[in-house]
C-alpha cells in the first residue's frame, strides 16, 4: 500500500512540525532487566504506536530504535544507525535514551560490565559507557527510562561489584545537550508506562517548537509527573486519616503498618493507575517500596517493615482517628435512616403548611 494511504488522517491534514523526522535511540544494554522498555509497550496516553504511526498532531516522524521491539533485534542491520549517529552521520536529530545503570568500566583491569555491538577495528565489544561518551554529545535530549539509569537503582545497592550508578552520576548533574536541555529522569521499576511516553511526548514537542523547556524538579523529574506522593493520590487516604489500619494483606484499609513507604515517595501511578488507568500499588493492595526514589532500595530496606516515620505518624493520629471514626460512625447510622415522615400513614406529617 502507497504511504499516503497509510498515512493517519491527523499526519494528512496538520501543518508540518519545524523539524520533519527525528531518531529515537533508547539503549536497553545498561545493567538492567529490560523492564522499561517491556512496561511502555503498555502504555495508552499516549501510546508508543500514537507516536510512531503519526496519529498525534504536529509530531514530527519518529523512528524507534530499540532492539527488543525492532524486527532486526539488535543485529548489525540494527545497529547501523547507532553507528550513524555515534559518528555524526545521522541527517535528523535525536533523543537517546538510556535504560539500566550505568556501570563503572574504569574499576577492573580486564573484561567489560556491560557492552552493545563490536567494535570493527578492535574485535572488542562497544562498552556502554563508550556509546553514552559518543552519543550524549550529539543528542537533543537525553533521557534516563527508569531508576537504575536515572539513580542507579537496584544494581546499585551497598556491596555491589561494578560500582554502577545513574546517568547524571556519569554525566555530571549540570550537564546539558547541545539544545540546552538537562538530562531528564523518568524514575520507576519499571518506569510507569505513560510516564515515559508522555514525557517522551513532551520532548518530541519541544523538539517542533510547539513546547517550552521541559519543566524538570532538582531530580530532574518532570515536575508535572513527580510533584505529588504516592500518599496524596491514594484510594486508602481516607483510611489513612482516621486511622484504620490494615494488619494483614487483603484488607482495603491503610497499608502503613505493613510497610507502605507512600507519604513520603514521589509518584504518581497512585492517580495515574499502572496500565489503561487501572492499577498503582497501593490502590491494589501493594504497599509503596520507594521503586521511584533516589535512595531506593537502600533506603527503602527492609522492604515489608513498618517505615519508622510511618510508625510515629500512624501513633500520633490513632487516638484522633478513633475518635472521629466513632463519631463518623454515629452520624453514619443517622444518615442512613430516612426522614420519619416518610410514610404510607393517612396524615401528612412533613411539615407543610398551605
Ligand atoms: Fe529493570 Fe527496574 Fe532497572 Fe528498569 S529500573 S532496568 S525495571 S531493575
Ligand atoms: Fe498512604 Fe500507603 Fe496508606 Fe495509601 S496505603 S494511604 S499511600 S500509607
Ligand atoms: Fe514504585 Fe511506590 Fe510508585 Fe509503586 S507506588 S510505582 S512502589 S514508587
Amino acid at each position: 500500500m502507497a504511504e499516503s494511504t497509510q498515512a493517519p488522517y491527523g499526519r494528512k491534514t496538520q501543518k508540518a512540525p519545524a523539524v520533519k523526522e527525528i531518531h529515537i535511540l533508547w539503549m536497553p544494554d545498561a545493567l538492567g532487566c529490560e523492564g522499561d522498555t517491556v512496561s511502555t509497550t503498555a502504555a495508552t496516553q499516549p501510546s508508543i504506536e500514537d507516536i510512531l504511526m503519526g496519529a498525534i498532531p504536529g509530531l514530527p516522524k519518529v523512528h524507534l530504535h530499540n532492539r527488543i521491539l525492532d524486527f532486526s533485534q539488535g543485529g548489525e542491520d540494527y545497529l547501523k544507525v547507532w553507528y550513524d549517529a555515534a559518528e555524526g552521520r545521522l541527517e535528523a536529530p535525536f533523543v537517546f535514551i538510556v535504560e539500566g545503570s550505568i556501570p563503572n568500566e574504569k574499576i577492573k583491569s580486564e573484561g567489560y560490565w556491560a557492552a552493545m555491538g563490536t567494535n570493527a577495528k578492535t574485535g572488542q565489544p562497544i562498552t556502554v559507557t563508550e556509546w553514552i561518551d559518543h552519543l550524549a554529545p550529539r543528542a537533543l535530549a537525553v533521557v534516563a527510562a527508569g531508576t537504575c539509569a536515572a539513580y542507579g537503582g537496584i544494581h546499585a545497592m551497598a556491596g555491589n561489584p561494578t560500582g554502577c550508578m545513574g546517568l547524571a552520576d556519569y554525566l555530571g548533574w549540570s550537564w546539558r545537550s547541545h539544545a540546552g536541555v538537562p538530562i531528564v529522569n523518568v524514575p520507576g521499576c519499571p518506569v510507569q508506562p505513560d510516564n515515559m511516553t508522555e514525557t517522551l511526548l513532551y520532548l518530541l514537542y519541544q523538539a517542533a517548537g510547539l513546547a517550552p523547556m521541559i519543566p524538570l524538579d532538582k531530580e530532574l523529574r518532570p515536575t508535572w509527573l513527580f510533584g505529588k506522593t504516592v500518599h496524596e493520590g491514594c484510594d486508602r487516604g481516607s483510611y489513612y486519616e482516621q486511622a484504620d489500619f490494615a494488619h494483614e494483606y487483603g484488607s482495603p484499609k491503610c497499608l502503613v503498618r505493613l510497610g507502605c513507604w507512600g507519604p513520603v515517595v514521589n509518584c504518581n501511578v497512585t492517580k495515574r493507575g499502572w496500565m489503561n488507568g487501572l492499577g498503582g500499588c497501593p490502590n491494589v493492595g501493594g504497599i509503596c517500596i520507594g521503586c521511584t526514589m533516589p535512595g531506593f532500595p537502600d533506603k527503602f530496606m527492609p522492604f515489608m517493615d513498618e517505615p519508622p516515620g510511618g510508625v510515629l505518624s500512624s501513633s500520633l493520629i490513632g487516638m484522633y482517628g478513633k475518635i472521629i471514626r466513632r463519631l463518623r460512625a454515629i452520624t453514619n447510622t443517622t444518615l442512613n435512616h430516612e426522614p420519619k415522615w416518610r410514610h404510607a400513614g393517612p396524615d401528612l406529617t412533613t411539615g407543610y403548611h398551605p
